[in-house]
């Protein structure tokens, strides 16, 4: 049996075993995929521990310090210093899937990355959307409170350094442009405070598209705007899906029909209103 897992810190409820449980049996997997907290001082020395699995993805707050015990970064982990899909068999190698899930996401809902492009927040998963978004060729838009200039300033620095790409920073509160389409990478929305939206109905009513990167609520208030405004929406569900996926296709090169995937999306929605 092929030994797998996902590390943080802390885990408490996960997804994830139950999304890799149903993805093994698409390919007939003999696999388990366990839940395994380590504590940030104890990464280190879990080293040996982690080696002995057969691949492993890695959240909070691990996805920058694992790095130190791989030998070699994706393309796109290099890009955004950030794993969360470690591959141990050969070269222990470091991989970013969310990613890949992202766009596969915004695919499945018939989204397109282009035009304009508002990202609201600045954090880990706002940082690899810009990336994503300007490499799609997008005007891209960071919004953020006062907390987050900073960060959102890094950002766009960098994305000038890496990609030569300029990029925008706004106050949340300043937003009034429509944008094609309109992205929360911040917790604001999620349960418990399921009532809270990062925009207003008014801010997001005339644009293309939102995407959500929380899965919990399925359906947030910033996409029930969304829906009210009869536009195009997508939860972080797919997203944290077609993640999964694309971690077994790096562990052990199977593949994934669309419709397969779109069927375990479902059932993981019917397990998370459970
Ligand atoms: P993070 O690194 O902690 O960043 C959070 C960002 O949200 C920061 O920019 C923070 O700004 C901002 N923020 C927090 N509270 C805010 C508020 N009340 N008003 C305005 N901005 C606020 O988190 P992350 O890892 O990027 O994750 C962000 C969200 O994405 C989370 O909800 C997470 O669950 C979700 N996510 C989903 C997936 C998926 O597969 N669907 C994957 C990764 C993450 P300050 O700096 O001002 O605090």
């Amino acid at each position: 049996m092929k030994k797998f897992g996902l590390i943080g810190y802390p885990l408490g409820h996960s997804m994830s075993p139950f999304i890799h449980n149903e993805l093994f049996k698409l390919n007939n997997i003999d696999a388990e995929y366990k839940l395994i907290e380590i504590a940030p001082e104890k990464l280190l020395s879990s080293a040996d521990m982690l080696k002995e699995l057969d691949g492993f993805n890695v959240t909070i707050p691990h996805k920058t310090g694992i790095i130190q015990i791989t030998q070699a970064l994706s393309e796109k982990a290099e890009l955004f210093k950030a794993v969360n899909t470690v591959k141990t068999e050969g070269i222990i190698t470091g991989f970013n899937t969310d990613c890949h899930g992202f766009l596969r996401a915004l695919d499945t809902a018939d989204i397109a990355l282009n035009g304009s492009v508002l990202i609201c927040g600045a954090g880990g998963v706002a940082r690899m959307f810009a990336f994503e978004s300007a490499l799609a060729g997008a005007t891209v838009t960071l919004a953020v409170r006062q907390t987050g200039i900073d960060k959102a300033l890094a950002i766009k620095a960098e994305i000038k350094q890496r990609l030569n790409t300029d990029i925008f920073v706004k106050a949340l509160d300043d937003i009034t442009d429509c944008y094609d389409l309109v992205i929360n990478a911040t917790p604001v929305g999620m349960s418990p405070n399921t009532n809270d939206s990062i925009l207003t109905l008014n801010q997001v009513k005339s644009c293309g598209a939102v995407f959500d990167a929380i899965y919990n609520p399925l359906e947030t208030k910033l996409l029930s705007y969304a829906r009210q405004a009869n536009i195009k929406y997508s939860n972080g569900l797919s997203m944290l899906v077609w993640q999964a996926a694309v971690a077994q296709e790096i562990w052990l090169g199977v593949s994934f029909e669309n419709d397969d995937i779109k069927r375990i999306i479902i059932k993981t929605q019917e397990e998370l209103m459970k």
